[in-house]
């Protein structure tokens, strides 16, 4: 019998993929191998970004070029993508139809919406301003270039001086990772490399609201993680709400202030700012509820995906925002729009748990393995962790050269070298700059300086409805 369903009728049928993320890159990558389909990928930007790596960059272990990948050189050999450079603005669900910042519009049969997501601030007062989110490769990028000026400058001002304060919000595995990654440089710098700074005097202070680290992996782990992070050096203010961030202090509920210098923002995501004009009433996160084949409910030929969307497991739980649930949902999505192309029955996702990780340091990782999440943790995690994410990363140019700078990193002396070449990028607001100002207080702080301010005055009200600030994470072997 013939298909009444126009989408069925034609023998070319189009996809248009937005967001060329790991649900993104997947869903393409599979239905580049689907005859009669052809694929439109828009992103944006033309690289992926891998973002379990952008702490590294953020610390300067990693370039910014073993953690994003061009997507035209990504898809050279899929001829039957394309790959478009552009900012979607507006969707037109029903018609499948986007529009782009720059008045491109694009029309398909099967639309994907795979946009990811974006830092949440939670309308925290002085968020946006003032701390360095660390969700994309410019913000890594911003981070980096901070870090290392606090370093130059604490070099500048003699071991007299206080060191640089560090405050990082949110002991999810992005803050665990970068709290470690920065601990772990400290110490192991050789003295001679910023002789005028002691290193003993940088603070490192892991604020969450939550009361242990690595909420949503078992207590074992998140003992070892809390344990390890201390022998480093890392002081961790658990139960503590972030209320008002300012140029130089983080003000706490309990009316405490933590001086800093840098304020690094990893205290929760919502859906990228395109799921707010879809006109469809947003889900938790700010992220679209799916049907369990991934179409939005009303649209059979719109899927969303990965962090874009909620989706729920059998029993009803919604999956986490996790790398290995994006590739799935990307997979199963294009075998989805294939099996409707040829007139089959779509079938539900159904997530397959490997397990979740988080790196806390040099030879100190946690590790759990499979859907019971069976915990390991110590240097046998480090090294799981190392070789997951060189099997996870997109080129295998990619996973030669990581593999190299993390065997450098570990065998070499020097761990810290990335040059500074944008000394003014990391100003509150973002944007690279020309005016070569330095944050107000940096040169000039003495050693009074160097504590909580409780007379500081700030906002005493701040309108926060916290959602459940971070997920446990950790690609999973071979997903
Ligand atoms: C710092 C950090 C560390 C993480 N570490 C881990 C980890 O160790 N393990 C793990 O499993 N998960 C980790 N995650 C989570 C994981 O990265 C995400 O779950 C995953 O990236 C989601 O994939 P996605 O394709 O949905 O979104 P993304 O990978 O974010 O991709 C979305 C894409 O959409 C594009 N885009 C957005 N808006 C538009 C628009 N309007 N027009 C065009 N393009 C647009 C973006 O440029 C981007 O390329 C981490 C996340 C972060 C932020």
């Amino acid at each position: 019998m013939e298909s009444k369903d126009p989408v069925t009728d034609t023998a070319l049928k189009s996809v248009l993929i937005i967001g060329a993320g790991f649900a993104g890159l997947h869903c393409a990558r599979k239905l580049a191998a689907v005859p009669n389909l052809c694929v439109t990928l828009v992103d944006k930007h033309n690289y992926q970004q891998f973002q379990p790596l952008l702490y590294q960059v953020a610390t300067g272990i990693l370039a910014p070029e073993n953690a994003a990948f061009n997507l035209r050189a990504v898809l050279v050999q899929d001829t039957n993508v394309e790959v478009t450079l552009a900012e979607i603005v507006t969707v037109d669900l029903a018609a499948r139809r986007a529009t782009a910042r720059n008045g491109a519009v694009f029309h398909a049969d099967y639309l994907v919406l795979a946009a990811g997501s974006t830092a949440n601030f939670f309308g925290i007062p002085g968020v946006a301003q003032f701390a360095f989110p660390m969700y994309s490769l410019q913000d890594a990028e911003r981070l980096r270039s901070r870090l290392l000026e606090l370093l130059e400058a604490a070099d500048r001002r003699g071991t007299a001086a206080p060191g640089p304060a560090i405050v990082i919000v949110g002991a999810g595995a992005t803050g665990v990772e970068t709290a470690g990654a920065i601990a772990d440089i400290l110490q192991r710098m050789p003295p001679h490399l910023y002789p005028h700074l002691d290193r003993h005097q940088v603070s490192i202070t892991l604020v969450d609201k939550g009361a242990t680290v690595l909420p949503g992996f078992t207590a074992q782990s998140q003992a070892y993680a809390a344990a390890i992070l201390g022998e480093r050096g890392v002081t961790l203010r658990l139960g503590a709400a972030v209320r008002e961030v300012s140029a130089h202090a983080v003000l706490l509920a309990d009316g405490s202030h933590l001086q800093a210098d840098a304020v690094i923002w990893a205290g929760g995501l919502k859906a990228s700012g395109l799921a707010a004009a879809l006109g469809l009433k947003p889900g938790h996160g700010g992220r679209l509820d799916v049907q369990s084949d991934l179409t939005l409910a009303g649209y059979p030929c719109v899927y969303a995906l990965g962090d874009f969307a909620n989706c729920r497991d059998a029993s009803g739980k919604p999956l986490p925002q996790l790398a290995a649930v994006a590739q799935q949902a990307g997979r199963h999505c294009a075998a989805n729009i294939a099996a409707h192309a040829a007139g089959d029955p779509q079938t539900p996702f159904v997530y397959l748990d490997k397990g979740v990780m988080a790196m806390i340091g040099r030879n100190a990782a946690v590790a759990e393995i499979g859907a019971r999440h069976h915990p390991i943790s110590g240097v046998f995690a480090f090294a799981a962790w190392l070789g997951v994410h060189v099997v996870l990363l997109t080129t295998v140019r990619a996973k030669m050269d990581t593999f190299l700078e993390w065997a450098w990193d570990y065998f070499g002396r020097v761990h810290v070298s990335p040059v500074l070449d944008r000394p003014t990028w990391w100003q509150p607001g973002g944007a690279p700059s020309a005016s070569g100002r330095t944050l107000p207080g940096i040169e000039a702080r003495t050693p009074s300086d160097h504590r909580e301010r409780p007379g500081q005055k700030m906002a005493s009200h701040v309108d926060w409805a916290p959602e459940t600030p971070t997920t446990p994470r950790g690609p999973r072997p071979n997903s």
